[in-house]
């Protein structure tokens, strides 16, 4: 498609606040941003000319001559693909990034980039044919994994064997012929949590994810922040001790060593291999496996040892929290992507260390809760990323 978008600040502004708080009169409008009546008109009426806004009906009238509602036009159409460690999501979202629909996959993303975005682009394609969707305004994709951010493409990802340095960005744009942006997870869930979570109220908000691996997106001043080259927030391989548990990054002793859903599986078995949990070693009988579902299942049935190396690990990643909230002074922390039976234990005791440990100027009132965002969230936060660079003043 030609590229379209805001022509100056002021477009870009009234793109984005439609985007975020739906249909608008004209007067609302021009309160919102402190445009002239007669500037507002001219700047919506190019807008309306690139088809980018629409009239979406009659507003409540405020007394003399009623005046219309504008919205994002219903020919702007987004997409968001998140790539998981064993399968890919993709969604469809209108220009106010409402998920129209979505289709979840299981691939193997260690064949590589080529077949799993092939996977992608055909169930984008089939949601497209469903929906009667064009051309599409932009793409946001999320990875499991470090990204070159300027470069869109990963960086040795322990998680994706085989992507490497391979252009995600360009590959698919290429194809859709329209502007994608890739970021990893992390960032992009906070996007998400910044359109439609808990992050909506904060302009400085730290979230951060657990499960396979763990990172953290940083939100300052409203805009999300990735540093000289992309890697803030990348806390996963923090080391914490030298001679620590075996990491999938080949070092020793990181965050993720001791935190992710794997570290706590493997200290599950131990605690079965050393007859200290009736429960666990119940849960793992016949396979001789446990799931993280298991350890979060035995902790809420009241299993002690599951309950103690859930706090072991939020104790470690409260431990780096604190060094984090005293550095950022955020306004909250949002925490998202634990198993469902882990994440409260884990809470508390994220809370207590981080409340116990910190001075109160960076930790007086601060908020530390659990994502209330379903699976979705990293869809949305993709049609955020990209729709944030399309609806931007060139
Ligand atoms: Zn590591």
């Amino acid at each position: 498609m030609t590229c379209v978008g805001p022509e100056n600040p002021d477009q870009a502004r009234l793109l984005r606040l439609l985007r975020d708080d739906g249909p608008r009169s004209r007067v609302e409008l021009g309160d919102a941003v402190g445009l002239s009546r007669t500037r507002l008109v001219a700047e919506v009426g190019r807008l309306v000319a690139q088809g980018l806004v629409e009239t979406a009906g009659p507003a409540a009238s405020r007394g003399g001559r009623r005046s219309s509602l504008l919205r994002v036009a219903a020919r702007v159409r987004f997409a968001g693909i998140a790539v998981g460690p064993a399968q890919v999501d993709v969604a469809l979202t209108d220009g106010e990034l409402n998920v129209l629909a979505r289709r979840r996959e299981p691939v193997d993303v260690r064949l590589g980039p080529e077949p799993t975005l092939a996977r992608a682009l055909d169930l984008l394609g089939k949601l497209r044919a469903e929906l009667g969707v064009g051309p599409l305004t932009g793409v946001g994709v999320a990875l499991p994994a470090p990204v070159a951010f300027r470069e869109g493409a990963p960086v040795s990802p322990p998680a994706l064997p085989g992507w490497h340095g391979y252009g995600v960005r360009d590959a698919l744009a290429a194809e859709l012929g329209c502007p994608v942006l890739v970021d990893n997870d992390a960032n992009v869930l906070a996007l998400g949590e910044q359109q439609t979570g808990t992050g909506r109220a904060f302009d400085d908000f730290l979230y951060l994810k657990l499960g396979t691996a763990i990172g953290c997106g940083l939100v300052l001043g409203g805009t999300l922040h990735r540093g000289a080259t992309s890697g803030a927030g990348a806390i996963g391989h923090l080391r914490l001790a030298d001679d620590g548990p075996r990491c999938a990054c080949g070092e020793n002793g990181c965050l993720e060593a001791y935190c992710s859903d794997d570290a706590l599986v493997r200290e599950a078995l131990a605690a079965v291999g050393a007859g200290r949990s009736a429960a666990l070693a119940a849960r793992s009988a016949g396979t001789g496996t446990l799931t993280v579902a298991d350890v979060g299942k035995a902790a809420v049935a009241g299993d002690a040892a599951a309950q103690a190396l859930i706090r072991d690990a939020a104790r470690r990643l409260g431990r780096v929290l604190v060094g984090l909230v005293n550095f950022v002074n955020p306004g909250i922390v949002i925490i998202g992507g634990a198993a469902s039976g882990v994440g409260p234990t884990m809470l508390a005791e994220i809370r207590s260390v981080v409340y116990r440990r910190s001075p109160p100027l960076a930790t007086g009132s601060l908020p530390i809760v659990l994502s209330d965002l379903d699976d979705s969230a990293a869809m949305v936060g993709a049609a955020r990323l990209i729709s944030d660079n399309v609806f931007a003043a060139p």
